[in-house]
């Protein structure tokens, strides 16, 4: 392969890339030269302020970057060796000692490996590789190259005053609609579905192509097993969730109608301040999601939809990705009509 100078972010010296350091305490830590672009942007800190994992090579990846921390990993842009291709690595954090909670941990991580195994959709991430470092484990998956998380794209246009075209909030809703159809295809429901956890990439020929990520809490249907623990995020938790009974493809299509309420009409349906104020609404069968848009003077079909998506009880909403679909293709064919265009406002900038 093709020599390119890097440097040891331990030491600073120089060698090629991917190369072992040979410095005494290089070596025995296990440091690597890393590109110097990657090194210039850690230059400015000193090394104990920097990441200690960068330089490390684990498996045939060498981490050279940062990208990302979530709740339970921390993801790191890595180079294939010896060909350097970018990938994405997500190293399992530890965060406590107590067994149970690391062995919980554990087994959420290997999910997230597993329901990636068995996942092959283009909008949906792909793994590379699942593999432990010191005992610790990690996924290697595809690198979301210029991508930009959805609340990202939310937040920035909710600051500049912009919602969403109707044909990109179409676009993109669709392409979330295609992962999960495979998703579920596959017996696999995600329950984390939310604008952090959907990446978008801009891509030669599409501003925004979809690229689902963080199948950390996701569960085989198969696997029947309660849920001690209240797992997802409010805003975007279906009330199932909430009370940890009948979870299934419904729960991800729940959260795809708030994240489809919110892009189309910029606010959120049960807006709270609290954890608790948010899950009541949820849980309130006095309370109407569709109220809080009902100034706007949409289409009914618009306002029967949104009630349907996102109904407390799964009975009473859209059960699979097809109905949804449908659903959704006529509000769009309505806002094309009657040039509805989405407004954004202060809710989502929370
Ligand atoms: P967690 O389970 O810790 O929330 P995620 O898988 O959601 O982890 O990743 C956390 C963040 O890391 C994401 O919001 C995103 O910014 C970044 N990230 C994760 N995977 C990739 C990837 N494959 N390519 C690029 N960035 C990524
Ligand atoms: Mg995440």
């Amino acid at each position: 392969m093709r020599d390119v100078v890097g440097k040891c972010p331990h030491c600073e010296y120089a060698g090629n890339v991917g190369e072992a350091c040979r410095e005494r305490v290089c070596s025995r830590k296990g440091y690597h030269f890393i590109p110097i672009n990657h090194f210039e942007d850690l230059k400015d800190r000193p090394f104990h302020a920097r990441d200690q994992h960068i330089g490390l090579v684990m498996g045939d990846y060498l981490i050279v970057g940062e990208v990302g921390k979530g709740g339970f990993g921390k993801v790191y842009l890595a180079l294939q060796l010896p060909v350097l291709m970018k990938a994405a690595l997500k190293l399992m954090v530890r965060g406590s000692s107590d067994p149970v909670t690391a062995a919980t941990l554990l087994k959420k991580f290997e999910g997230e490996a597993l329901s990636l195994a068995r996942l092959n959709h283009p909008n949906i991430v792909r793994l590379l590789k699942y593999g432990t470092f010191v005992d610790t484990p990690y996924i290697v998956m595809e690198y979301v190259e210029g991508g930009r998380t959805l609340k990202q794209e939310v937040t920035e246009r909710v600051f500049i005053g912009d919602g969403f075209e109707t044909a990109t909030a179409k676009h993109i809703v669709g392409q979330i609609l295609n992962a999960l159809e495979s998703a579920h295809a596959q017996k696999i429901i995600h329950r984390d579905i939310k604008p952090e956890n959907i990446m978008l990439q801009h891509v030669a020929g599409d501003k925004y192509f979809v690229r689902i990520l963080d199948f950390g809490l996701s569960k085989f249907v198969e696997d029947r097993t309660q849920t001690s623990m209240v797992v997802g995020t409010p805003t975007y938790m279906a009330p199932e969730q909430i009370t940890g009974k009948n979870i299934g493809p419904w729960t991800d299509i729940y959260a795809i109608g708030v994240i489809a309420y919110e892009m189309i009409t910029g606010r959120r349906p049960f807006a709270g301040k609290s954890r608790q104020e948010i899950f009541s609404r949820k849980l309130d069968p006095l309370y109407n999601p569709v109220e809080r848009i009902l100034d706007v003077g949409y289409p009914e079909v618009v306002l029967r939809f949104f009630e349907r998506a996102v109904a407390r009880e799964a009975d009473d909403r859209y059960s699979n990705v097809h109905e949804f679909r449908d659903g959704v293709e006529r509000v769009f064919r309505a806002l094309e009509k009657t040039q509805h265009v989405s407004i954004s406002s202060s809710d989502l900038a929370q």
